[in-house]
């Protein structure tokens, strides 16, 4: 069966969900406050209807509990967030993933017991802050408060190396997941695979050894 989803709130961030979902053809029952908001979501998502989150009979009466997962994508409004989270959680929703605008919104949201909390906004920053750092962090994924995934771009200067070569492990500590060779990526690459120009090297580490790799090694190349 079709997993069903509920987006409330289309801002950019809760709108750019609701299309992809419906893209990877989910059905998505679309709510915002904003009447235009919910006009221009009609014609794309399964159904869209005008409510307020924050009232809990207007959930209730549009079966909001018998979702697979609801997403809170309410931004500014972080009393209406918090509130929405809380009557969510009170219906005993399944899933719950809510857009939280700081840390004291997360703590509070964690509090109320949200499946998952994301943060686009400061992840979106860190990534940008990475690549304008080193022009060959191409991206950046954080795993834990820890632990990162990076994609580093193989410049000329380490072209003909191998992994053995590089040696990134001893020297920081880090691992190569994979490479990405134009469209083809090579999932744990032996140690005696040959790094060429134009590579991509999936890397994960700490990110302390992460950002002793981007800040030592990565320049040289
Ligand atoms: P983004 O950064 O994703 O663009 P935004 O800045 O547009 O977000 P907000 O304006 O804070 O975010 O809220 C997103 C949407 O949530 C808006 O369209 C707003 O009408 C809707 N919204 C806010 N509060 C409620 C509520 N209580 N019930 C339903 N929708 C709400």
């Amino acid at each position: 069966m079709k997993k069903q989803f509920a987006v409330i709130g289309l801002g950019r961030f809760g709108g750019s969900i609701c299309k992809s979902l419906v893209s990877e053809g989910m059905d998505v029952l679309a709510i915002d406050q904003d009447e235009d908001k919910v006009n221009e979501f009609a014609p794309i998502v399964t159904e869209a209807v005008i409510a307020d989150s924050t009232d809990e009979k207007a959930l209730r009466s549009l079966g909001v509990r018998n979702f697979d997962h609801v997403i809170v994508a309410i931004g500014d409004n972080i009393l209406a967030s918090i509130l929405t989270t809380l009557i969510l959680e009170e219906m005993n929703v399944k899933h719950i993933t809510v857009k939280a605008q700081n840390d004291y919104h997360e703590k509070v949201l964690s509090r109320l017991g949200a499946d998952e909390i994301v943060h686009p906004e400061r992840d979106i920053g860190i990534r940008i802050a990475h690549n304008v750092v080193s022009k060959n962090v191409l991206d950046y994924l954080e795993l834990s408060e820890e632990y990162s995934i990076v994609e580093l771009a193989a410049g000329h200067t380490i072209n003909g190396e191998t992994i053995v070569d590089l040696d990134l492990r001893a020297r920081y500590g880090c691992n190569i997941l994979a490479i990405k060779r134009g469209e083809d990526i090579h999932v744990s690459p032996r140690p005696t695979e040959i790094i060429k120009d134009g590579d991509v090297l999936i890397v994960i580490g700490a990110d302390d050894d992460i950002n002793r790799l981007e800040n030592h090694w990565i320049d040289a190349t």
